[in-house]
């Protein structure tokens, strides 16, 4: 084979760190390396409801892709990725046709809508930069529209999040820190604004440490976030929701509404041909697609299972960057001719959620609990510790978190 072509598509946490590492370990005449991303920069999906809520501008969140990447070694292709043919090795972009010898899949996720009717349409989800903007202006224009109109409608003042998982609760935890600001900015008193959380399950943060939740759900309701637990949402209308709770149909008149409970691999990944499990690769231990030897996968396109539990790692960053390092591993032994390959093993770090910029909750090294100033500055340390593996001192210092008693 002449220089191989390794393709990465996807700039998130698993195809731009899997990207980084190659450019270290290959020298420029032993592999051409592209990366394929629809946006010319990197954005962290971990601080998106930051964004989303308004708390955080969205140019903290993004990396623009050549500050980490080494165009001597990489080339870097700003295009959407359509469809992918692994039986004749190409992939097929919005604006062109990519061959490779050896192909790396992190695109990421998509919100899954279970089918349920009128989100596709009516709700908000927090999904990428553009649609967290799009949150951050609908919910601002509401409260600006609220003086502006002689009959007044408190279903502007309404936002109601479906699901209370992870994202749920990190979103509704800076949107009771925004909130305030916007009700002095816009002369609305904070008694009229409803933040509501609707969760499925008995519990929000369903699984999560009980203590935890308890503390969570303290914490927030301080702040005036009301929870409906035990209500599924059914319907999203275009000035309400409908759930059901007690067997009983609820409908709350809101103007905003974010759909938070799930998330899917991006259905590229089905379309394409490869057996999925839940929409998902599930790759062999090495990282590999089950059919094709030189096609891995990382990040939330890929399935692990957990063999304990028999069930399947959830989706997150923390394994994204752990698969990446393997991924690369494994594709410089491919073109160093070593078919001796890595076989991933997962690492649990614990889990940290933000509740605001002013507390967190969560469960680190041998499920220790924090909550507190504690857990922010882990949460805060995990953040940090990303930028500074991707990027070195200087992404950290240009794009880390340095507030860590706010
Ligand atoms: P992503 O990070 O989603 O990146 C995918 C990349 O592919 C993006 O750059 C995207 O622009 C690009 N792309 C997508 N489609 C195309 C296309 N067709 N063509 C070209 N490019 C494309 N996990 C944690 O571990 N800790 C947390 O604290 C945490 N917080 C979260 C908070 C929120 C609000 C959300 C939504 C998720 C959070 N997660 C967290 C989960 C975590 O963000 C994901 O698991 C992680 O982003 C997955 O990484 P990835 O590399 O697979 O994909
Ligand atoms: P999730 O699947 O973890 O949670 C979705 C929630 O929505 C669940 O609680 C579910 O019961 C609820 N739900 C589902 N359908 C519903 C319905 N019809 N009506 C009401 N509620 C409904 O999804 P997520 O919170 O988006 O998280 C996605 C992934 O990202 C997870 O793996 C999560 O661990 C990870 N994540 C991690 C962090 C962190 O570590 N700090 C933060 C955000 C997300």
């Amino acid at each position: 084979m002449d220089r191989p072509n390794i393709v990465v598509l996807g700039a998130g946490y698993g195809g731009l760190l899997t990207t980084v590492k190659l450019q270290k370990l290959l020298g420029r005449n032993q592999a051409k390396i592209t990366l394929i991303n629809n946006n010319d920069y990197h954005y962290q999906s971990t601080w998106l409801h930051e964004s989303a809520a308004g708390t955080l501008h969205h140019d903290r969140i993004r990396i623009p892709i050549k500050d980490v990447i080494n165009p001597h070694k990489v080339k870097f292709i700003q295009d959407t990725v359509v469809s992918i043919h692994p039986e004749d090795n190409y992939v097929k972009l919005m604006n062109d046709e990519v061959k490779y010898d050896y192909l790396v899949i992190g695109l990421g996720f998509e919100k899954a809508t279970f089918g349920i009717p009128g989100l596709e349409e009516n709700a908000y989800a927090i999904g990428d930069v553009n649609s967290s903007r799009l949150i951050r202006d609908h919910i601002e224009y509401q409260f600006a529209m609220y003086h502006n109109e002689v009959e007044k409608n408190p279903s502007r003042l309404t936002i109601v999040v479906g699901g209370a998982g992870f994202t749920g609760i990190e979103f509704v935890g800076e949107l009771a820190n925004r909130v305030p600001e916007l009700c002095q900015e816009y002369d609305i008193d904070r008694s009229q604004v409803e933040i509501v959380a609707l969760e499925g399950a008995s519990t929000i943060m369903p699984g999560f440490d009980p203590e935890l939740v308890e503390y969570a759900m303290n914490s927030l309701e301080a702040r005036g976030v009301h929870f409906i637990t035990d209500a599924l949402l059914k319907e999203c209308k275009t000035e309400s929701v409908v759930y059901e709770k007690d067997g009983k149909l609820h409908e709350i008149p809101t103007m905003t509404k974010v759909w938070a409970a799930g998330v899917r691999a991006n259905t590229i990944v089905e379309k394409s041909g490869f057996t999925t499990n839940r929409g998902k690769v599930e790759v062999r231990k090495d990282m590999r697609t089950p059919e094709y030897d030189n096609v891995f996968v990382v990040g939330d396109c890929a399935l692990i299972i957990d063999e304990p539990t028999g069930r399947p790692f959830p989706p997150t960053a923390q394994m994204a960057i752990q698969e990446a390092v393997t991924v690369a591993a494994n594709v410089n032994r491919l073109v160093q001719g070593n078919e001796h390959l890595a076989l991933f093993v997962p690492q649990n770090l614990g889990t940290v959620a933000s509740l605001g910029n002013n507390d967190a909750i969560g469960v680190i090294f041998n499920n220790r609990k924090i909550f507190g100033w504690k857990a922010i500055l882990m949460k805060k340390m995990i953040d940090n510790r990303y930028l500074l593996k991707l990027g070195g001192l200087g992404l950290l210092l240009k794009k880390g978190k340095f507030n860590f008693f706010a």
